[in-house]
């Protein structure tokens, strides 16, 4: 293969590339966006098995062999789990990924340095690794190495399964804590210089170890209801991670593809923090989490009184509304009531009830979860609203189902400067004429914050599991 052919390749996969991000930039033409995207990783491997072959022929017999083994081993083990895997558990499974590709980055990163005329950095042994290049390898080994352990932390907080203290939802806060981030981000930044500058190898050696440990501190203080811009955050560095690794191997197809990621997630990473109302470079720079313990817990007001009712109960408010507005939650994906609830929604509206369904960017467990869920339902695009396009329709509005939802409808946000979702958009559903609420019980949400709304006077609550309410709620409709 001729290398005009291969940079030809490189860019057919880099389009490729960027068809697929358009692709997945809307529901429906996100599996068209998948398509390019396999398409584009496809054409990426098999030109850079190529170029391979073409650069090194010797070692390519062995080498291709190692290669082929680690793309059925990668491949199976990555159909596996993403078969396997539920909705709600994705952001775990996104964080793992990032979290490989960070340690992939640190692995190339380390041997390169260690062996840089194996990856044609240099011509023998004995030649020393230009400047620039180890320029490259420091940001990218470090970069690598920061969205690794970040990633691990932010894997344990959002699996919620570990008992381990970092591994906590709640945010790890202690005194010195900025101070101790600035510090080692500095020293990290003098090692990196030195070791670009004079190629010390212990310089190399030492930077690494503290990126491993910055990464750990910065997500550390991020708790609860932060952690999609973390994720976000993370997807945006393992990007650069890889870009960085793409200069150092002179690989014009890692560079784009790094770039790629790194500069979707981190234009993600805006959106999330705008609609979180949060500090752009307080989150990049870690630490932006509220003080622990701030706010009011779940259960600190448990003993308070809540008006509760059945399905028929809500049902018949339902059909007497003209106007029902939806906030779906993360309670909903877990229940799988999406089909139900469409259900429900098709029997409103043959009896002239107005139902729209008002999506907040952050509900459910990662971006787009509830446009994917009522999307798999065939819920009408024309009934999905984005929150800022919907929430001065709340006072409007005769009834608002809030169903699985917390986090995103508390109303601590606005009220409560001293609550870690202070400042937080929400949906308004408390400006809503009658509000219901359906979960299973009291219990917080992911930010594990106590709800106020639930205790209005205007919001019955109907407890239980959502796909059993719904459907009951269907057949009172009926
Ligand atoms: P929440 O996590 O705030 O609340 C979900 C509610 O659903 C819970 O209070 C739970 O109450 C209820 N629930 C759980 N299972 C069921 C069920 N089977 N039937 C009925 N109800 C159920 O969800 P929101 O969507 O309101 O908010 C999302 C939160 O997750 C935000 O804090 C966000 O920051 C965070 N987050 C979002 C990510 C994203 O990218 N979107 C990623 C990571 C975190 P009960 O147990 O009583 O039933």
């Amino acid at each position: 293969m001729s290398m005009n052919l291969i940079t030809l390749l490189y860019l057919a996969a880099s389009i490729c590339f960027i068809q697929a991000l358009k692709g997945l930039s809307h529901p429906t033409t996100s599996r068209q966006g998948n398509v390019f995207g396999m398409i584009g990783m496809g054409i990426a491997v098999v030109t850079t098995i190529a170029l391979i072959v073409k650069i090194n022929a010797e070692i390519a017999a062995t080498g291709i062999v190692w290669v082929v083994v680690g793309l059925l081993l990668g491949g199976s083990v990555g159909t596996i789990m993403a078969k396997r895997v539920e909705m709600t558990k994705m952001p775990e499974l996104v964080a793992f990924m990032h979290s490989m590709i960070g340690l992939a980055a640190v692995c190339i990163a380390v041997a390169a340095v260690v062996e840089p005329q194996s990856l044609g950095i240099v011509a023998t042994a004995l030649d020393p690794i230009p400047s620039a290049n180890r320029l490259e390898l420091f940001l990218g080994a470090a970069i690598g190495a920061i969205t690794f352990s970040g990633s691990v932390i932010a894997f344990g907080k959002l699996s919620g399964k570990y008992k381990f203290r970092l591994f906590q939802g709640a945010p790890v806060m202690f005194k010195g804590q900025h101070l101790l981030n600035l510090l080692v981000g500095l020293a990290i930044l003098a090692l990196g210089l030195v070791y670009t500058f004079t190629g010390d190898l212990s310089a190399f050696a030492i930077l690494l170890v503290l990126a491993f440990i910055i990464g750990v501190l910065i997500i550390i203080p991020i708790g609860g209801a932060d952690m999609p811009v973390v994720v976000s955050m993370l997807n945006s560095y393992s990007g650069w991670a890889a870009a960085g690794i793409g200069f150092s191997l002179n690989n014009s197809m890692l560079i784009v593809a790094g770039s790629l990621v790194g500069s979707s997630g981190a234009i993600l990473s805006y959106i999330m923090c705008k609609a979180m109302n949060r500090s752009f470079f307080n989150v990049i720079l870690g630490g932006f989490g509220a003080d622990a313990g701030a706010g009011g817990p779940a259960g600190a007001q448990a003993e308070r009184n809540v008006k509760s009712g059945s399905s028929d109960d809500a049902a018949f408010l339902l059909t007497n509304a003209d106007t029902v507005i939806i906030v779906p939650g993360y309670g909903l994906a877990v229940a799988r009531a999406q089909h139900a609830l469409m259900e429900l929604t098709e029997k409103l509206t043959h009896q002239g009830v107005t139902v729209k369904f008002a999506i907040h960017p952050v509900a459910g467990r990662m971006p787009g979860h509830m446009n994917v869920l009522l999307a798999e339902a065939e819920v009408p695009y024309d009934m999905v609203f984005e929150m800022e396009d919907i929430n001065s329709e709340f006072g409007q509005a005769d009834v608002v189902l809030v169903l699985g939802a917390n986090d995103v409808v508390n109303p601590a946000a606005k009220t409560d400067p001293q609550s870690p979702i202070a400042g937080m958009p929400i949906l308004d559903a408390y400006k809503a004429k009658t509000v219901i609420v359906n979960k299973r019980s009291m219990a917080s949400g992911y930010a594990g914050l106590d709800n106020e709304l639930f205790y209005m006077d205007k919001t019955m609550m109907v407890f239980g599991d959502a796909k059993k309410v719904i459907e009951d709620m269907v057949k009172a409709v009926e």
